[in-house]
């Protein structure tokens, strides 16, 4: 079995950028998509925020953009799912969904993170009937509909701003008295007329109508403690994220499902490096992760050039400080 130079699993921001440096590098890298090509990236409606767009992107070209900068400079492409890694030998070991093998000199880790789940009955039964954490996905097919927001964050505020297009009313569900969203996203949403509030509640449930799709959620205010339902044809929730480490349990140093980095995007083991949302949930920007795709990449480059004269052993006992 060949060994290859550096594997990348994962195809969002921080992904395709270390495909695109370490292609550009002559490395000649192998990147495993995972189930959604170009990550969180590809959820999202439109992209203000980063630069080189100055009139926004839409997720979907951004995603396109990315994948074809890091192809043309070689990144090959797998669209398949890591099931398995081994850090504990080197060459490490990867194993996908569909069957295949690998051994690799270096690995960047760039699996992100998902939208994390209310966890309340009727949310798991009735996503695809009424319940989505993709507005932009999704949204088309509530026109002329009302629809909840369920979050206050810059996600949950952005995605419902973004649903009023189809929507003829949305109503932003938050467990507190303020939102978390930036200042100029409050204010768009607050001046939207098809925007309403409800404060200081939670859903206790979703619930179906007759057609077995979502037609009403049950709330609870957690202030007065007053039960209610509240009748609606859809459920956006956006809740924050949990990142896509189970994967790697055991096999690197980990904190609440984050890996661990230094500063250099270098994990516990050495030839193991991570960037993006999997080991950042502080920046959770298009902009940080692609910065830390580069450094990842960049890392990985200078690892592999101690290796052509040093045994993995010496390297990684350098990288340790030993
Ligand atoms: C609704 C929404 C709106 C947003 N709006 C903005 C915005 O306006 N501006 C901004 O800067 N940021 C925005 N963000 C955040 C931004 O999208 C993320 O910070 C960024 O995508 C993180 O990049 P990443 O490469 O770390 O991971 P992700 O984008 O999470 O990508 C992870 C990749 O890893 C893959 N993967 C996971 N597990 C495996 C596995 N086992 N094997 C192989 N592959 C795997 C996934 O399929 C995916 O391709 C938004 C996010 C959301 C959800």
């Amino acid at each position: 079995m060949s060994v290859e130079n550096v594997i990348i699993i994962g195809s969002g921001p921080a992904g395709f950028t270390a495909g695109l440096y370490t292609s550009r590098a002559q490395l000649n890298p192998l990147l495993i998509t995972g189930n959604e090509i170009g990550g969180q990236v590809a959820l999202t409606n439109e992209i203000e925020n980063y630069p080189g767009f100055p009139d926004g992107v839409t997720g979907g070209e951004l995603v396109e953009r990315f994948q074809k900068q890091a192809e043309r400079f070689g990144t090959r492409i797998e669209y398949d799912y890591v099931s398995e890694v081994d850090f504990s030998e080197h060459p490490f070991t990867i194993r996908t969904q569909f069957g295949s093998e690998y051994k690799t000199k270096s690995v960047i880790i760039s699996t992100g993170a998902t939208p994390r789940k209310l966890q309340i009955p009727g949310e798991e039964e009735l996503t695809g009937r009424g319940v989505s954490y993709c507005g932009t996905c999704d949204g088309f097919f509530f026109r002329g509909k009302e629809v909840v927001v369920i979050g206050g964050g810059d996600s949950a505020i952005e995605e419902g701003i973004f649903l009023t297009r189809f929507a003829t009313k949305v109503t932003v569900i938050h467990r507190r008295d303020e939102l978390r969203a930036s200042k100029i996203l409050q204010k768009r949403a607050f001046e939207n007329e098809k925007m309403a509030f409800i404060w200081d509640t939670i859903p206790l449930s979703i619930n179906a109508g007759e057609n077995g799709a979502v037609n009403s959620v049950t709330l609870k205010n957690v202030k007065t403690d007053e039960v209610s339902d509240f009748p609606t044809d859809g459920v956006f929730i956006f809740i924050g994220h949990a990142p896509n480490g189970q994967i790697f349990d055991g096999q690197l140093d980990m904190v609440d499902g984050y890996v661990v980095t230094d500063k250099y995007m270098h994990t516990s083991i050495p030839g193991v490096f991570a960037a993006g949302e999997i080991q950042d949930n502080r920046f959770r920007q298009v902009a940080s992760s692609v910065g830390q795709g580069t450094q990842a990449a960049m890392e990985a480059e200078k690892f592999l050039l101690e290796l052509e004269d040093r045994t993995y052993e010496d390297v990684a006992a350098e990288l340790s400080g030993a």
